[in-house]
């Protein structure tokens, strides 16, 4: 299963990316758009309205401005979103206030555009959180709803009971598609609150077993490189023996903190088991894998926790081979890493090149990656 990762953790608040790959979703909308837009000119044909003759292959065009803008990365997916929404607000609101000066007065309802307004306020909420969405999308009803009444009230169909109605069922139903997507873009919230807990460590705050598990199911499917890093700390039970589990947990924060900070890009860090740490990261040569151990082994080693310090740990290293799943490579950085436990710990040690056996045979240390001994 993939699943967008910042940070190391599961990226989720993005609204637009839980219902499907936001450039997926962006394209698709940009294509809807185009074809409403040509079908509007299309029914039209020969004679067209004055404001669609300008403001439609106006907004074509800036919908497709921005999607070429996605495609070359100019612009990020919620920079075009945003603009796109903005664009097309202002044309439903131009034609709006054009109806209701050129047809209303003759066909004593509103034209089929007022459809799409209820598109409109689901967008805000597709593209916002609730609160902001809602006064997104109430700022754009009150300007719908000020028209409106300028028009019903002072323009050249005022007075029309039947254009009256037309106009106060528009309005009635855009109020309630607001009041049902607000109701759902607060479940939502709870929902994308419940699936960030899913992924995160409680205690340090890390990604947890089940997040790197789904990063390395995606890396299993997409077959990208990777190193991992498998590091145990070395004789943690004696220190919540001694210090009590509230200290136990302090050292646990902190060494969770720096793993964290040390990553880089793309890299995550999650917390494997107890005192165990998994560090997933991008191809590096072998090189940058060890300054960046012995940055973390030595950031451990300084930390201070109340009486606590000095804290030690035996990493095990293991780089993808080609076509190697990652399963394989986890047992392999498992392996490396009871290597050094059954040495004596503290130390790091690159895995083997083959699946170990029940009795793994003794990767080579990393050169220069000892720290503290
Ligand atoms: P080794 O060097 O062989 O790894 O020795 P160790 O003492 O680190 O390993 P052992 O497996 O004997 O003990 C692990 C300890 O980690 C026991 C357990 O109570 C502690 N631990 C696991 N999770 C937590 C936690 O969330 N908080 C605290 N404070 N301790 C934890
Ligand atoms: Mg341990
Ligand atoms: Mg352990």
């Amino acid at each position: 299963m993939k699943s967008p990762m910042r940070s190391g953790l599961p990226q989720f608040p993005d609204s637009l990316s839980w219902v499907m790959p936001q450039r997926r979703m962006f394209s698709l909308l940009v294509c809807l758009g185009v074809v409403a837009c040509g079908a509007a000119l299309l029914v039209q044909a020969p004679t067209f309205d004055p404001l669609d003759r300008v403001a439609l292959p106006t907004l074509v065009l800036t919908l497709l401005g921005l999607q070429l803008a996605v495609t070359r990365r100019w612009l990020t997916i919620q920079q075009a979103a945003v603009l796109a929404y903005a664009t097309t607000t202002l044309y439903f609101l131009l034609a709006l206030d054009h109806q209701f000066r050129v047809f209303a007065p003759e066909t004593h309802m509103l034209s089929e555009s007022t459809y799409w307004f209820p598109v409109l306020y689901a967008g805000a909420f597709l593209l916002y959180p609730p609160t902001q969405a809602a006064w997104l999308a109430g700022g754009t009803y009150l300007v719908t709803l000020g028209l409106c009444l300028a028009h019903l009230l002072a323009g050249p169909g005022a007075g029309d009971m039947r254009l009256t109605a037309a106009t106060v069922q528009f309005l009635l139903v855009s109020a309630v598609m607001i009041a049902v997507q607000a109701t759902f873009g607060v479940q939502r919230l709870h929902l994308l609150a419940a699936r960030e807990a899913a992924y995160r460590d409680a205690l340090t705050g890390l990604a947890n077993r089940r997040a790197a598990e789904e990063r390395l199911a995606s890396l299993a499917a997409t077959g990208e490189k990777f190193t991992l890093v498998l590091f145990d700390l070395d004789h943690f039970k004696a220190i919540n023996d001694v210090h009590g589990h509230a200290a136990g947990d302090r050292v646990l924060c902190g060494v969770g903190r720096v793993a964290q900070q040390l990553l880089p890009p793309s890299g995550m860090a999650a917390r494997w088991g107890g005192e165990e740490f998994l560090l997933i990261l991008p191809p590096l040569p072998e090189w940058r894998v060890q300054t960046l151990l012995n940055t973390l082994r030595t950031q451990m080693l300084a930390q201070r926790y109340g009486a606590i310090e000095g804290i030690m740990a035996s990493f095990g290293v293991a780089t993808a081979l080609d076509g190697e799943h990652p399963d394989a490579v986890l047992a392999r950085a498992d392996a490396a890493m009871y290597a050094v436990k059954r040495r004596g710990r503290n130390a790091v040690l690159l895995a083997e090149e083959h699946a170990p056996s029940p009795q793994p045979a003794e990767p080579r240390r990393l050169s220069g990656a000892r720290a503290g001994d």
